[in-house]
């Protein structure tokens, strides 16, 4: 976002109405050999536990996608998450650099930065597993997942983080940041690209609704990342096909108005676009503690079924909203559990 912190939304209305979801559970689709299941998690903003971990074994994903916002420079939650033991690529936000990317960051930060870099902790901590700027192939899902411009804010204005993105990347404008995406994403060994990113891609749209809209004074505008959307055009003209950009950032939550939510799916080109940042992403009522996920089933490479699910703490689905939904591959009756979420 802006130079602001992301508000944590209390969500009273949304508390009620997972409570008030239709308790229903989901039978798996039949699973071919060519399905894949993906669990994008979205901004965690400090929401994560050891039952997430379990919550994804129990989903029977193959591959765990991470948008990043693990909270303010969180080494202790990238720890946790790093030592996940599943198939997994994340792409750090620009809370994840909270107090290291700007000058007013720096200004505000509650450690000393001449002993320690929670920034390239979080990195070390991720290994491989972290794809900002670079990619990880997975063989035996044929496909390879690569990352956008890690920490990013989002937005068309290359200010402010200049100092942070050329020390640690050599990178100084958005030009030379697509140049890097592309070239990685060239350099994949699966010609099934998923891409991974922080913000999402501009050109979504321009309404504050929008996938990745302003939602903030005065709403309205685009602010996907501008160098992200034309590498995931130049990876196309690669010959490689996009099935999924996945990412987070913009909530769900609106800033302007408490009216409507932000619309985290659109679909284009052959390309789902999810926006997986519904936050917070971990809500705790008297008696349960509800978490979601957003899960896509590719199919053939090809995005069968996207949606956003809650689990409470016995790991009971207890809503299920199907945001995109492929008709064409799918021979599932059509599941809409709908709940306010
Ligand atoms: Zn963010």
């Amino acid at each position: 976002m802006t130079q602001q912190p992301h508000h944590s939304p209390t969500n009273d209305h949304q508390i009620q109405t997972i409570a008030q979801a239709e308790q229903s559970i989901v039978q798996p689709a039949q699973q071919s050999s060519s399905t894949i299941k993906i669990a994008v998690i979205g901004d965690v903003h400090n929401c994560w536990d050891a039952d997430d971990a379990i919550a994804l074994k129990h989903l029977g994903v193959d591959l765990v996608l991470l948008v990043g916002d693990f909270g303010n420079e969180s080494v202790e939650v990238v720890r946790s998450i790093a030592g996940m033991a599943m198939p997994k690529a994340a792409v750090l936000g620009n809370h994840d650099a909270w107090y290291s990317a700007t000058e007013w960051g720096i200004k505000k930060c509650p450690y000393d930065r001449t002993k320690e870099d929670r920034v390239q902790q979080q990195l070390d901590l991720l290994g491989e597993a972290h794809v900002g700027y670079g990619k990880l192939d997975f063989p035996a899902l044929n496909l390879t997942v690569v990352g956008s411009r890690p920490f990013s804010w989002g937005g068309s204005e290359w200010k402010n983080t200049n100092a942070f993105y050329a020390s640690r990347y050599g990178i100084t404008s958005f030009a030379e940041s697509t140049d890097r995406i592309v070239q990685v994403a060239s350099s994949s060994a699966l010609d099934t690209v998923i891409f991974l990113g922080h913000c999402g891609p501009k050109g979504l749209g321009d309404r504050a609704e929008d996938i990745c809209g302003k939602d903030w004074s005065p709403p309205g505008g685009d602010h996907g990342d501008p160098d992200f959307a034309e590498a995931i055009e130049a990876t196309r003209s690669l010959g490689k096909a996009v099935p999924l950009v996945a990412f987070g950032h913009m909530h769900h939550q609106l800033r302007h108005t408490k009216q409507q939510q932000r619309v985290p799916i659109f679909a284009t080109n052959g390309t789902i676009y999810l926006n997986a940042a519904s936050v917070p992403r971990i809500v705790k009522t008297d008696t349960n503690c509800l978490r979601n996920f957003s899960l896509v089933t590719l199919q053939a490479n090809s995005v069968a079924q996207a949606s956003l699910v809650w689990l409470d703490q016995s790991l009971t689905l207890v809503s299920e909203t199907v945001l995109y939904r492929d008709e064409t591959t799918s021979s599932q009756p059509h599941q809409n559990h709908e709940a306010a979420v």
